[in-house]
């Protein structure tokens, strides 16, 4: 006999009303685009009241609310708080913007769910191996090698590194690990080079002391007879000196190392090339700018960003890997219930690899949806006039810098990074630190815009990235105005 518990009809999360959440999505989908259009009319930042995050300390919601009440709550105090940075006055740190293309290729990706970290023969796969194909082109690297989409250049680098550490082991690392190496692996990499290539050295086991950081130059690029030194010095020493990582757009002055440069070293010491392109990478597709980053197309690994200067929602990075054998044999492993390749049909039939076995995750979201519906519809042509136009506008910045002679430029504005002051004569250095800390500040605060504060060669900077596809130039008028404006009234009060 059943009981009455047995009976009781199942549960699922679909709705209970269809109709209702149609109408739901239907409100979200116009406000948001909205939201999107009204963008400017917003100040960019603004500091969230104590109430916002005291909303979220609420207890576990065991029991159900309406989703309207829900999306209310999310109207109220979550939606007004952003960090900011799908405004046109956003430049603050290497932030994206977004595209409403990419907030609908997200809502297509979600709805279709499909996991990519494997199986065959389904779209999904097909879509990333074609963004993939794609990514290769631009970079200039050779069809046969692999690559794979991941949640930004942090993950890219330590991929990158992996293979690269693995590769060049005088052990099997995988079935040793670097506790078997009688030799200290070192790598090599600009004092400019990103934090996450330490954090990949600490993670990987190798320590941050086996990263060497050579100087850079006048220019922020890595000075390559130093770099020489370094290796033969720790060759000396009995050192295992394994691969050179080279900055395409350092972060703090968008800097691009001399790749070719590296590239020959690289070769010339058998080490591994790895190039960091998180957003200088996609000067590549623009005709001048391409020779910024010459010698890309060498690397033995590329690690970049598709949310950052390909404007795309976050999360969206990616890496190659010239040698496919290699990539995969730092990462393959297929226990039995993994199990593929066999029989070519059914969804585990296909003969290649899938996508788990290039990378140490294996559920993966469909994040290569919003790339090709993005570079399909937009054209690659337009992202590379969109990169142009960024760089022109940080140019059009560092004119602005140099003709006020309140503000001081520090450093080349290579790219589309600018670092400046507000300089007033006879202060000192101290003095000038905290004026300009106290700027950047106060232009987040008034809602004027987002620039981030930086240190350049120990002097604190304003400093813009422009990765912004809404930005115009007269925003950056306002930006140099009010930089003025709040300099003095600081220093006069
Ligand atoms: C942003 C950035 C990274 C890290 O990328 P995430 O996508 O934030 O993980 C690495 N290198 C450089 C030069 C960057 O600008």
């Amino acid at each position: 006999m059943a009981r009455e518990d047995d009976i009781r009809p199942e549960e699922t999360l679909d709705p209970e009303d269809w109709e209702s959440m149609r109408a739901l999505g239907r409100r979200m989908l116009d406000d948001m685009l909205d939201y999107a259009r009204t963008v400017r009319e917003r100040p960019p930042w603004r500091h969230a009241p104590d109430e916002v995050e005291a909303r979220f300390q609420a207890p576990l919601p065991l029991d159900p609310s309406p989703v309207e009440e829900v999306y209310e709550e999310f109207r109220t105090f979550v939606l007004p708080y952003p960090v900011g940075n799908i405004h046109p006055r956003f430049w603050g740190w290497v932030h994206g913007t977004g595209t409403v293309l990419g907030a609908f290729a997200e809502f297509l990706a979600a709805s279709m769910n499909p996991n990519t970290g494997g199986r065959d023969f389904h779209s999904a796969i097909y879509v990333e191996r074609q963004v993939i194909d794609w990514l290769k082109e631009i970079a200039g690297f050779p069809r046969n090698a692999s690559g794979l989409l991941t949640t930004g250049c942090s993950a890219a680098n330590l991929i990158g590194l992996a293979v690269a550490r693995n590769a060049k082991a005088d052990r099997d690392m995988r079935k040793e690990g670097l506790q078997a190496c009688r030799r200290r692996m070192t790598l090599y990499a600009s004092e400019e080079i990103h934090s996450s290539v330490q954090k990949s050295a600490e993670l990987l086991g190798l320590g941050s002391d086996a990263l060497r950081l050579l100087p850079a130059g006048a220019d922020f690029r890595i000075d390559c007879g130093a770099l020489e030194e370094a290796i033969r010095r720790d060759r000396r020493y009995g050192h295992l000196p394994f691969c050179i990582v080279g900055a395409a757009g350092t972060t703090n002055t968008g800097a691009i190392d001399d790749l070719d440069a590296l590239a020959e070293i690289s070769r010339e010491e058998n080490l591994w090339f790895h190039v960091d392109g998180a957003f200088g990478m996609w000067a590549a597709l623009d005709s001048d700018l391409k020779n910024l980053v010459r010698g890309i197309e060498k690397a033995d690994s590329l690690a970049f960003d598709l949310h950052k200067w390909m404007y795309m929602p976050y999360d969206i990075g990616g890496v190659l890997v010239r040698d496919e054998e290699e990539h995969l044999r730092t990462f393959a492993l297929r226990p039995p219930y993994l199990a593929h390749g066999e029989g070519g049909r059914g969804l585990a039939g296909g003969g290649l690899p899938w996508f788990t076995d290039y990378g140490f995750e294996l559920s993966r979201s469909f994040r290569a949806l919003k790339a090709w519906m993005s570079m399909k519809h937009h054209g690659v042509r337009k992202y590379a006039r969109l990169v142009r136009q960024n760089v022109e506008q940080a140019r059009y910045l560092a004119r602005l810098v140099e003709t006020a002679p309140e503000l001081e430029l520090l450093g080349p504005a290579a790219l589309n990074v600018v670092c400046f002051r507000f300089a007033p004569p006879g202060t000192g250095e101290a003095a000038r630190d905290l004026l300009n800390e106290r700027i950047v500040v106060e232009l987040q605060e008034r809602g004027v815009a987002v620039p981030s504060g930086t240190r350049i060669r120990g002097r604190y900077a304003i400093r813009v990235a422009n990765t912004n596809h809404r930005s115009r130039r007269e925003d950056f008028d306002l930006l140099v105005r009010e930089t003025i404006r709040i300099g003095e009234e600081l220093a006069g009060g």
